[in-house]
């Protein structure tokens, strides 16, 4: 493979609404630019980039995939995304390598969520985006209309750099605007023809919107332009280049990635138009906390960012990521920053698709992967010891739902222990908990799909077959009342007996203290040794519950009097004497069960606001305060958790996918007596089927 200087390289993001044909497009700019022989199909289940068991029996990118294609002297380095929310943490990753975006819209659904979806990311990211308006083949394709829409949505920024002929059944070229010409496109070929007369006044007027925009741009070009002197193709180029970049323009192209029409053009453009690596100031942060700025060459000192990992337990981890400064070479050690140690690094990959091409080096702006390194997570600065110069971490957006995990087959539990540890080091929107109270592995993710998908992953990659339940909830038991209540545990068997007895007074504490045990035993009515089996007894009931089996708290618990048997008694049976004293007082003293409430901050259009109010009465939620932020409005409210589990994918389908929320624990409160009800009665159920 020839190297390439880092001007000459393109890091293009490929990003849409899941389904708009973005890994059709990948595949055709493969074949398109020759790096493939064959032309991959989704539907076949053949595409280089969705090689992935789950992703071709899904037939749905999972996760991000690269390829590279050579053109006409660059190197083009195609990051396809996951279009599915489930995935997100896979785009933001993508998007922080990549120096531009196009955005692949369907030309008969027009602009969807995802879409909307992908302007933000690249808003948020500060990539520059072009707009490919795919699917002009299909029925009911319309290019005016989703153009109109997206620029309704975006502004009169939106320029389109080709026009269609035809559309839908009757597609059968384009008229480019730069170079004012049509062609005639059929597989994988463009030939020049005449502009259909019927154009001409649409070719003037759309031209002469791009010449506007793209005289903006540049002063000089301007003037030009305004003399009436004729601009040339790569005049025309720079300038849409430079609003690319700027963002006052964003072109859009147009074509079908499935019959492979108009796809040479967009290898074109994306040289001519998305910038390289080289063209913004990329920042990381020093050992002092100092910005410092990274100058993209071979002979600086090395940064790269990790942006993606991937474990297999056959092959072991590779590590993807780009390099920004430096060069990454084969058989060398790297110092990893975040983690403060080498690493030692074997072979340098770069990565087509689910193949890997050995080479001795790359360079900054490259895209690469190492496998086996032992430390290194996705998010980590790679470098040298004497440049200890950190880019900043990848942020990932909050679980949007949680399952509990319950192994299939006893004994599983460290196999999963650990699968789950190695998926976690691949996804970092993957979150694993152990729940002390109820005993449950939790996993949180971004949607149904994600967790599903982690479990057929499990299966796959480590053998573990797993179930995915609603997690418990951690219930708490405490008492509204005070009690005074005896126990007395006397037996008498034979040889030695057994003898405890205990007065014993129970009472609500504040919710920050969990439990007080307090002796006033005057006078040796229960002797000193036996004291401590006392409050033994006591908290060994509180940890198994009584009412429903759930911990005990914010109780005060007062041994006042008692009596013993100088022969039978024992801490044993003050132990037990405690305990069913206890258990008595407890049922006695208005017990009550305590759930967790939960501070839900929830961010939506406003016109949803009505639906997510309504929504949140219902799961017995308490609305605390809204504001408006960015157009769009954030709801404070409280929640019981019981109420939340699927609370990201029930928002997600009030809103069609674009509300988000964040949550977490706030505080415990009692729970309706009516819903404690069954709480009881379910968990009494429990117990007799265990
Ligand atoms: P992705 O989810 O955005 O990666 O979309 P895919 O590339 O998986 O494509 C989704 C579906 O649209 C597949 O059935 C493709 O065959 C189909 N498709 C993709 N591009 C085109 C196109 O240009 N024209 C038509 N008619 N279908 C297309």
């Amino acid at each position: 493979m020839k190297e390439y200087a880092v001007s000459q390289l393109r890091n293009v993001a490929l990003v849409s609404h899941g389904g708009a044909g973005k890994t059709t497009l990948a595949e055709a700019l493969l074949f398109g630019s020759g790096a493939t022989k064959r032309l991959g199909n989704v539907d076949e289940g053949t595409s280089i980039l969705d090689y992935d068991p789950e992703e071709i029996r899904r037939k749905v990118s999972i996760s991000a995939s690269v390829a590279l294609a050579e053109w006409k002297g660059h190197k083009i380095n195609l990051l396809d995304t996951p279009g599915y929310f489930d995935f997100v943490g896979e785009v933001k990753g993508t998007l922080r390598v990549a120096d531009g975006a196009v955005i692949t819209v369907c030309a008969a659904s027009g602009v969807e969520v995802g879409t909307e979806k992908s302007w933000s990311f690249c808003q948020e990211y500060d990539v520059p985006k072009m707009i490919f308006i795919n699917k002009m083949d299909r029925e009911n394709a319309n290019f005016y209309k989703t153009l109109d829409a997206l620029r309704e949505l975006y502004g009169t920024n939106i320029i389109p750099l080709q026009l269609p002929m035809g559309q839908a059944e009757n597609f059968t070229g384009l008229v480019d605007l730069v170079r004012m010409k049509a062609y005639k496109l059929e597989a994988g070929k463009a030939v020049e023809c005449e502009i259909p007369a019927e154009m001409a006044d649409e070719v003037d007027s759309y031209r002469e919107m791009l010449m506007d925009a793209a005289a903006v741009t540049d002063d000089e070009l301007a003037m030009k332009y305004l003399e009436g002197e004729p601009l040339s193709q790569t005049e025309i180029e720079q300038a849409i280049g430079v609003g690319t970049q700027t963002g006052d323009l964003v072109p859009v192209l147009l074509g079908s990635a499935k019959q492979q029409m108009g796809v040479d053009f967009l290898l074109d453009y994306m040289v001519a138009c998305l910038p390289s690596p080289d063209s913004s100031e990329v920042q990381g942060t020093d050992e002092s906390g100092e910005l410092v700025s990274i100058d993209p060459s071979d002979e600086s000192p090395l940064c790269a960012f990790v942006y993606k990992t991937i474990s297999d337990p056959y092959v072991g981890k590779l590590t993807m990521f780009r390099v920004y400064s430096g060069v990454f070479k084969s058989d060398s050690h790297v110092f990893n920053i975040n983690q403060q140690v080498d690493e030692r690094v074997g072979q340098v990959f770069l990565i087509q698709g689910k193949e890997q091409i050995p080479v001795s080096q790359v360079g900054p702006g490259d895209l690469a992967a190492v496998s086996k390194l032992q430390s290194t997570v996705t998010g980590d600065t790679l470098g040298t010891k004497d440049s200890l110069v950190k880019l900043p971490p990848i942020s990932y957006p909050a679980p949007q739902a949680s399952m509990a995990i319950v192994p299939k087959a006893k004994g599983d539990e460290e196999k999963i222990g650990t699968g789950l540890t190695r998926l976690m080091e691949e996804d970092p929107t993957l979150h694993v908990d152990k729940n002390v109270e109820t005993g449950q592995t939790i996993i949180s993710g971004m949607g149904d799909l994600h967790l599903e998908i982690t479990t057929s992953r499990l299966k796959a990659k480590f053998g573990t077959e797993v179930e995915l339940s609603v997690p418990k909830v951690p219930y708490r038991e405490t008492i509204r009342g005070k009690v005074q209540v005896e126990g007395k545990h006397k037996k008498q068997s034979g040889g030695r007996g057994q003898f405890g007895h205990v007065w014993i007074e129970l009472e609500p504490l504040d919710a920050e203290e969990n439990f007080e045990f307090v002796d006033k035993i005057f006078g040796g009515a229960v002797p000193r040794q036996y004291i401590p089996a006392v409050e033994k007894g006591i908290r060994e009931t509180m940890v198994e519950g009584v009412v429903a089996g759930y911990p005990v708290v914010n109780i005060r618990a007062t041994l006042y009097d008692g009596s013993y048997h100088s022969v039978d008694s024992s801490e044993m049976a003050f132990k037990i004497a405690a305990s069913m004293a206890f258990k008595k007082g407890f049922m006695e003293a208005n017990p009550v069960l305590l759930e967790p409430i939960m501070n839900v901050e929830i961010t939506v259009p406003e016109s949803y606001m009505g639906d997510i109010i309504g929504d949140m009465n219902k799961r017995r939620g308490r609305i605390l305060g809204m504001e408006p932020q960015d157009g769009l409005e954030i709801i404070k409210a409280q929640a019981p958790q019981s109420e939340m589990f699927r609370y990201g994918v029930e928002l997600r389908s009030m809103t069609q996918g674009r509300g988000s929320f964040t949550m977490d624990f706030d505080h415990y409160e009692e729970v309706p007596a009516q819903i404690a009800e069954q709480v009881v009665a379910d968990s009494k159920k429990e117990k007799e089927t265990a």
